[in-house]
């Protein structure tokens, strides 16, 4: 299954991804991650699109799809793939039709101010892409799954994530549009308070793999 998870920063789009990839053995790709990694590495692109990405703001689209393009052709993509966090506009999403047939865009749907709280947070793991909240770790400051200290994003600053959803708003929300148009848009509405083994049964059940 080729498939792209689509909601606001913060939906739980990167948690999901990663239980789906355990889950049903296909990789997530997430064009944050990959950003990150090569702002980490000092890389030329990861030095352009450091500011983007601290403003809150998008990394140009041409630099993103050449990331998915090349990242879409290894081995490991050719039964499924979970994109995660692209295509984030149109432009994205018409090039990307260019190189891929997707079977799903799964809409991760999240109140704002969930969200913002969330992110406020929300800890990371630069090594293997792991996410946490603050109100789990207790105390603890280091990956589960390999070890590596974990840290705060820059932009899940309270400034910055205002931005990243006026961006998401006006950018990314009329791909769901987009999607449902082809056919290919399916919803799952996160409750607040619900567990992220809850949600992540709401996944499955919406892919059809009960
Ligand atoms: P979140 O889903 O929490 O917003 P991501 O890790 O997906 O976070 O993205 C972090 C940042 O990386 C974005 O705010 C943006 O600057 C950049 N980025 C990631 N994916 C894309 C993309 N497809 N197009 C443009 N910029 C992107
Ligand atoms: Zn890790």
């Amino acid at each position: 299954m080729n498939l792209i998870f689509l909601g606001p920063p913060g939906a739980g789009k990167g948690t999901m991804a990663q239980l789906l990839m355990a889950d049903a053995g296909i990789p997530q790709i997430s064009t944050g991650d990959m950003l990150r990694q090569a702002m980490k590495a000092g890389t030329e692109m990861g030095l352009s699109a450091k500011r983007y990405i601290e403003a809150g703001e998008l990394v140009p689209d041409e630099v993103v799809i050449g990331i998915v393009k090349d990242r879409l052709q290894a081995e490991d993509c050719k039964n499924g793939y979970i994109l995660d966090g692209f295509p984030r506009t149109v432009p994205q999403a018409e090039a990307l039709a260019q190189f891929a047939k997707i079977d799903v865009a799964l809409n991760i749907a999240l109140d704002d101010e969930v969200i913002i709280n969330r992110l406020g947070g929300r800890r990371v793991c630069l090594k293997c892409g792991a996410t946490y909240h603050t109100s789990t770790l207790n105390g603890k400051d280091t990956c589960a799954n390999c070890g590596e200290k974990l840290v705060q994003r820059k932009d899940d600053a309270p400034e910055t994530v205002k931005n990243r959803l006026a961006v998401y708003a006006a950018q990314t929300a009329p791909l769901i549009d987009y999607y449902a148009k082809k056919g290919l848009l399916k919803t799952v509405e996160c409750a607040p308070k619900a567990t992220v083994q809850e949600n992540y049964a709401k996944v499955r059940e919406t892919l059809g793999m009960a």
